[in-house]
């Protein structure tokens, strides 16, 4: 449909053939859906030419922006020449990729599967845990998101994501070590911008909470999973529980432990990866750990559908032990094309530099909203990867009522500013631009925000 003709449709009709043949929930991200007609950079335009500056990427998706010209141009040339093969057949697109995308990894991290999605990339890395330890348990967070595919739903632990399966698919989830929610919550010894304008309330060396929550994590180890660990999952932070973060030296304790006990460690960099946390390319750096198993997806496109894993020789050796992994659209030309010039726009642009600086910028200046209004809670966060958690009071911290967190969504919508929501009680604004932004887009939405 052309503008014109959603125009000449009317709203009503349109929400009509949407909620009869796409999705019944479609009013549940705001009030009055969007619809969109293009889209440039860091701007999104519905199909009346109003403007949106995107400050949630399409879900942290388009990480250099939408319709890039060089990503554009990359793929209009692959159009013209070959779109598709199968993965049986070799093609140069796939072979420069992986050079590319391999070189960004630290060794011995530099085997790569490319699939489609976030979810499919979890799986395959689930079945990578299971074949080389030869185990079955997998552990997760409370609060993750690992996807909604049927083997991910039991990785999954939030809100209205998660499902129990019938019958269970050797998942036990464990405590997120929340700073701001968990039970030793209030301390601040978390990786972010906003703790060098904090006062922490821990131990000098920033561990009271830590220490809690690994004791946490010792538990789930020795009653859930005492025999048989496959492997543990983790974001770098996470996305959709509300931007997420870890007491700092946690994520490193967990993976000793989980690796003392035969199991592989993976950091799921979904949201994380690509520059989008400034001061390191992938999430698991910021943490100063070295995963088994990495898995990607969104910003690795910049909204194109591909993802990939990326483990060491000796599991893929493993997983090549139990069964040939196949599927028919992973790492197509068109999708590699993409893959390469979303890497050279990232390296060229500075746009991990931009992530750090702009992302710093921004948060300090949410940082001054939380001194400023009652109502918000906690501002956290790396990068462009932001959470400002809403609450009714700061000593309560009872969770905003849906319905203010939902009006002031709306608000800023109809201001000009699409961010997007997260937690169990979607209490917590996420602020997650293309990497592109400037800092006088991101004080734009910081006064919209106030
Ligand atoms: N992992 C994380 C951290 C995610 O945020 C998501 C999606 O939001 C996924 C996995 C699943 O990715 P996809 O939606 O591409 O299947």
């Amino acid at each position: 449909f052309t503008p014109e003709k959603y125009q000449s449709l009317g709203y009503n009709r349109v929400l009509e053939i949407h909620k009869e043949h796409l999705s019944p929930v479609v009013t549940a991200f705001f009030q009055k859906p969007l619809l969109l007609h293009q889209g440039h950079m860091e701007w999104l335009f519905d199909a009346e030419g109003n403007r949106y500056l995107d400050f949630f990427s399409g879900i942290v998706t388009v990480s250099v922006g939408h319709c890039h010209p060089k990503v554009n141009a990359a793929a209009q040339k692959q159009l013209g020449r070959l779109w598709h093969t199968s993965s049986i057949f070799f093609h140069a697109p796939i072979h420069e990729y992986a050079e590319k995308l391999a070189a960004l990894l630290p060794e011995p991290l530099k085997v790569i599967f490319l699939v489609n999605s976030g979810s499919e990339a979890n799986d395959l890395a689930m079945l990578m845990a299971r074949a080389h330890s030869n185990n079955t348990d997998i552990i997760s967070f409370r609060g993750a998101y690992h996807g909604c595919s049927p083997y991910t739903l039991g990785l999954t632990n939030v809100g209205t994501y998660k499902m129990e399966l019938p019958g269970g698919i050797g998942c036990q989830s464990t405590m997120c070590p929340d700073v701001f929610r968990g039970p030793w919550g209030g301390s601040h010894c978390r990786d972010s911008p906003v703790q060098t304008v904090r006062k922490c309330s821990c131990a000098p060396d920033c561990c009271q909470a830590k220490d809690q929550y690994i004791e946490q994590f010792k538990d789930t180890l020795s009653t859930s999973v005492a025999k048989s660990i496959a492997g543990f999952f983790a974001e770098p932070i996470q996305g959709v529980n509300g931007v997420v973060q870890y007491p700092k030296g946690f994520l490193k304790e967990a993976f000793e432990l989980v690796r003392a006990r035969g199991g592989v460690c993976i950091a799921d960099e979904v949201q994380t990866g690509f520059g989008r946390l400034g001061s390191h390319f992938w999430g698991f750096q910021t943490h100063d750990v070295l995963p088994d198993i990495v898995t990607m997806a969104k910003g690795i496109g910049n909204g194109f559908p591909m993802a990939a894993v990326i483990t060491t020789p000796e599991i893929a050796k493993s997983l090549a032990q139990c069964l040939q992994h196949f599927n028919t659209f992973g790492g197509n030309p068109l999708a590699c094309v993409v893959g390469s010039a979303v890497l050279e726009v990232i390296k060229e642009e500075n746009l991990q530099e931009n992530s750090r600086e702009v992302g710093t910028y921004m948060l300090l200046k949410f940082a001054k909203l939380q001194d400023e209004f009652e109502i918000v809670g906690d501002v956290r966060g790396k990068g462009l990867m932001i959470g400002i958690e809403m609450v009714q009071d700061k000593k309560s911290r009872q969770p905003l009522p849906r319905e203010e967190v939902n009006q002031i969504h709306e608000d800023c919508k109809n201001m000009g500013l699409l961010v997007g929501k997260g937690g169990i009680f979607a209490q917590t604004f996420r602020i997650a631009p293309p990497m592109c932004i400037t800092k006088p887009e991101a004080d734009f939405a910081v006064e919209v925000f106030r």
